[in-house]
C-alpha cells in the first residue's frame, strides 16, 4: 500500500475537488496519516416513515475529524479517495461497521431496521466488492435483506454488463439497491427496467424548493408516480420543512431523510433517537385521564 502512495501524486482532479491543488495533495497525504490514526469515523441519518415519523433505517455517512483542520466533509475527501484508490479501504471499513452497527440499534430499537451504505462507481467496479460484502454480512451476522447499498446512476452507466452482473450477485444475497440522487445524473430511464432496484432517492435539489415551486413539485409527483408503477420505494432527501414533509407524505412518498427528522450524528445519538422512538411507541395516542 505504501507503495501505491508514493505513486499517487499526481492527481486528476475531479470537479467536485474545490480549492488549490496543493491543498489537496497535503488532503490527500493526511488521509493515509488520517487511516493509520483512525481518524475517520461514521455519522448515522435516520431515514424515517413519513405518516408516523417512525425510524425505519439509517443511512451511514463518512465523517473525517482531522486533529486540525476539524470536520473535513466528504465532498472534499470522497473524490480524493475515489481518485487514490483509498475509498476501497475506507468504504469496506465502513460497510462491515455500519453492519455491526445495525445490530447494535436494533438490541435498542427491539425491532427489525435496516442501514443504508454508500457506495462510489470505484468501489462497486472493484474486483473484492462481493467478498467484502460478504464478508460484512457475516461478521456481523446480518441478514443481506437489512442492507441497502446507495449507488448513483453514474455508477450504473458506466458499464452496464458489469453493472448487471453484479446487482445480480447482490439480489441473491438479498441486499437491496437505491439510486443516489435520482435524477441528478447522465443516464436513461431504461435502466429502471434493465436492473434490479429497489429504492428511489429523490435528490434535495428536487426537494428545497417545496412546496412553492411547480417544477419541482411536478418532478417529485412524477418520480412517486414512477416508483409506484414499478413497486420501488421512494425516499426523499434533504427535508428540512413541515411543509415539505406534508407535501410529500401527502403525495404519497414513504419515506423521509433530513434535517427535520434527525440531522446524520454519532451512533451514540442514534440510538438515544431509537430509546426516544420505542418510548413513543409505547405511549397512548391520546393522553389517558389522570395521566396529567
Ligand atoms: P448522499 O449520499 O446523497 O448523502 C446525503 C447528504 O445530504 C449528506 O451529506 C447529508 O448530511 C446531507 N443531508 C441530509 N439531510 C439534509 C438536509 O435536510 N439538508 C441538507 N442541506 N443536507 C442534508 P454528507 O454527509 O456531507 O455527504 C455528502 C456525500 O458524500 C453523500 O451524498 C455521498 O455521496 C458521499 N458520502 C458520504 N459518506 C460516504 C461513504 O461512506 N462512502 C461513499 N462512497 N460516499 C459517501
Ligand atoms: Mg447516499
Ligand atoms: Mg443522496
Ligand atoms: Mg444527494
Amino acid at each position: 500500500r505504501a507503495k501505491e502512495t508514493g505513486k499517487a501524486r499526481c492527481l486528476v482532479y475531479s470537479p467536485r475537488t474545490s480549492g488549490a491543488p496543493e491543498h489537496d495533495i497535503s488532503l490527500e497525504a493526511a488521509m493515509f496519516q488520517a487511516v493509520r490514526e483512525g481518524e475517520f469515523l461514521l455519522y448515522y441519518q435516520p431515514i424515517v416513515d413519513a405518516p408516523t415519523r417512525r425510524i425505519q433505517g439509517f443511512e451511514t455517512l463518512m465523517r473525517w475529524k482531522h486533529p486540525t483542520l476539524g470536520m473535513v466533509p466528504p465532498v472534499r475527501f470522497i473524490p480524493i479517495a475515489e481518485t487514490n484508490g483509498l475509498i476501497n479501504l475506507l468504504g469496506a471499513w465502513a460497510l462491515k461497521a455500519a453492519c455491526v452497527q445495525l445490530k447494535q440499534f436494533e438490541e435498542v430499537s427491539k425491532r427489525p431496521l435496516y442501514i443504508s451504505v454508500n457506495i462510489s462507481p470505484r468501489q462497486f467496479r472493484n474486483d473484492k466488492f462481493l467478498e467484502v460484502l460478504d464478508h460484512a454480512l457475516a461478521f456481523s451476522g446480518m441478514n443481506g435483506s437489512q442492507l441497502v447499498l446507495e449507488i448513483t446512476e453514474g455508477t450504473l452507466m458506466i458499464d452496464p454488463v458489469h453493472a448487471e452482473s453484479i446487482l445480480v450477485k447482490m439480489a441473491e444475497r438479498q441486499a437491496r439497491i437505491a439510486i443516489d440522487d435520482f435524477g441528478t445524473g447522465y443516464s436513461s430511464l431504461a435502466y429502471l427496467k434493465r436492473f434490479p432496484i429497489s429504492v428511489l432517492k429523490i435528490d434535495r435539489a428536487f426537494v428545497k424548493d417545496l412546496p412553492d415551486s411547480p417544477k419541482d413539485g411536478a418532478i417529485c409527483n412524477a418520480v412517486l408516480d414512477l416508483a409506484k408503477h414499478l413497486g420501488l420505494s421512494v425516499v426523499a432527501e434533504g427535508v428540512e420543512t413541515e411543509a415539505q414533509l406534508d407535501y410529500l407524505d401527502q403525495r404519497g412518498c414513504q419515506y423521509i431523510q433530513g434535517y427535520l427528522t434527525g440531522k446524520p450524528m454519532p451512533a451514540h445519538a442514534a440510538m438515544a433517537a431509537l430509546k426516544e422512538d420505542l418510548y413513543a411507541s409505547l405511549m397512548p395516542i391520546e393522553p389517558q385521564a389522570g395521566i396529567r
